[in-house]
C-alpha cells in the first residue's frame, strides 16, 4: 500500500512514527512518502536550517529529544554559547551542538550546487529512513519561507515566522502570512506523482495554516490532492479547541477562523474524505456532509497512542476506498 503524508513538524513526526510502528507490527513494509514544509526554513549564521525537515529526520530516526519534541536527544550548545560571546544574532533560536552538524553538511552540499530533495535524501540515508520505507521530500526545492505581518511598537511590519513563533511566542496577533517565493515554487520531484499515485494519503495532526497550509499553496499540490482518486484521511490538531501543542489557535485567527476542528477540517473541504476527531469533539458537523468523522481518542502520549491513531486513519481510509472504487 503507497501512502502518501504531508507533514509539518513535531505533530507529522509523531504520527509517521506511529504509522511505521503500526505497519511494522502489522508485517506491511512501509511504502510511505512524506511531503515536508520548508516554509520554515530559515539561514542563521550563514547555515541553511530546516526545522521540519529536521523533526522528521530525528524522530523517524529515533534520535529526537523527546521532552522537547524536536532537536537530538542529548544535546548540548556549547557552540551557541560561542555564538552569543561573539554578540552574534539572533540568539533566540536554539540550535544544539548535534544538531549544527546536520546544519552545516546541509549548507555544504546546497552550496555544492545540490538540490535540497538530493540533500534531504543524503541525510534521510544518514537517519535510517529508507530502510524504514520511507521517502522524505521537501515539498519545494526553491527556497521558500514564511512570513508574519505583525504590527507592534515599530509599526506594521513582517518578522520571518520563527520570530513570531519562537522569539514572539504567537503573542502579537498575526495580521496575515506571506510566504517568500512559493508562487514562483515548483513542486519538488516526486511529490505531485506521490499525490497522483498513492492508495492512501493522510494529514497527520499538523498545523493546518503554517505546516499542511504552506504544502497545500506549492503549485500543483492542491490539484493534486482533488484529483486523487486515493481516500484523503486527516487527523485533527485541534482537540475540544485547542491545539495539543504550539499556536494553532492565533493561526487559525490570523486568517478570520475560530480555533475548531470543523474550521481546519473546512481547510480541506474540497479534498477532503475522512476526518478524525478526538472523541470530545464526536459531536462536530462539517460544512460538508461528505466527508466521513471517526472519533478516536486524539492525544499522542507515547509511540502505541500515535501507532493506534494511524490505524485508526487507515482504517478510515480503507473503509472509504471501498464504495468510491466501486463508484
Ligand atoms: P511543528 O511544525 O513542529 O509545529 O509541527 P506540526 O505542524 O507537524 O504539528 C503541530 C500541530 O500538532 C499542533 O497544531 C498541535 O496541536 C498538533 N499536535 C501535537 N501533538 C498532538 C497530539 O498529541 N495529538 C493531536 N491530535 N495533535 C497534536
Ligand atoms: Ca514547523
Amino acid at each position: 500500500m503507497r501512502i502518501t503524508a504531508l507533514a509539518g513538524g513535531v505533530g507529522g513526526a509523531r504520527f509517521l512514527n506511529g504509522l511505521l510502528h503500526h505497519l511494522e507490527a502489522h508485517g506491511e513494509v512501509p511504502e510511505v512518502t512524506v511531503i515536508a514544509n520548508t516554509g520554515d526554513d530559515i539561514t542563521l549564521y550563514g547555515l541553511r536550517v530546516s526545522p521540519d525537515v529536521d523533526t522528521l529526520l530525528y524522530t523517524l530516526g529515533g534520535a529526537v529529544s523527546e521532552s522537547q519534541g524536536w532537536g537530538r536527544a542529548d544535546d548540548s550548545q556549547r557552540v551557541q554559547g560561542e555564538l552569543a560571546a561573539y554578540g552574534a544574532v539572533p540568539q533566540w533560536f536554539t540550535l544544539g551542538d548535534l544538531d549544527l552538524g546536520t546544519h552545516i553538511v546541509r549548507s555544504q552540499w546546497l552550496g555544492q550546487g545540490q538540490s535540497l530533495s538530493e540533500v534531504t535524501g543524503r541525510l534521510a540515508e544518514r537517519w535510517g529512513l529508507p530502510g524504514r520505507g520511507v521517502r522524505l521530500l521537501p515539498m519545494t526545492d526553491t527556497p521558500v519561507e514564511t512570513h508574519v505581518v505583525i504590527s507592534d511598537d515599530d509599526g506594521q511590519r513582517a518578522v520571518h515566522f520563527q520570530e513570531w513563533w519562537v522569539r514572539l511566542r504567537a503573542s502579537v496577533p498575526a495580521e496575515r502570512f506571506v510566504v517568500a517565493g512559493l508562487d514562483r515554487a515548483a513542486a519538488a520531484p516526486g511529490v505531485l506523482d506521490a499525490l497522483r499515485t498513492a492508495d492512501v494519503i493522510l494529514l497527520p495532526p499538523s498545523n493546518p495554516v503554517v505546516s499542511i497550509g504552506i504544502i497545500l499553496g506549492v503549485p500543483g499540490v492542491r490539484d493534486a490532492l482533488r484529483g486523487s482518486a486515493a481516500p484523503v484521511v486527516g487527523v485533527s490538531p485541534l482537540i475540544a479547541g485547542a491545539p495539543v501543542r504550539g499556536h494553532a489557535d492565533a493561526c487559525l485567527a490570523a486568517l478570520g477562523l475560530p480555533s475548531t476542528t470543523a474550521a481546519v477540517a473546512g481547510l480541506y473541504a474540497d479534498f477532503l474524505d475522512g476526518w478524525l476527531v478526538d472523541p470530545a469533539d464526536a459531536g462536530v458537523r462539517l460544512e460538508r456532509a461528505r466527508v466521513e468523522v471517526h472519533a478516536e481518542p486524539l492525544l499522542m502520549t507515547d509511540v502505541a497512542a500515535a501507532s493506534r491513531i494511524a490505524g485508526a486513519a487507515l482504517e478510515l481510509a480503507a473503509r472509504l476506498s471501498g464504495p468510491r472504487s466501486a463508484g
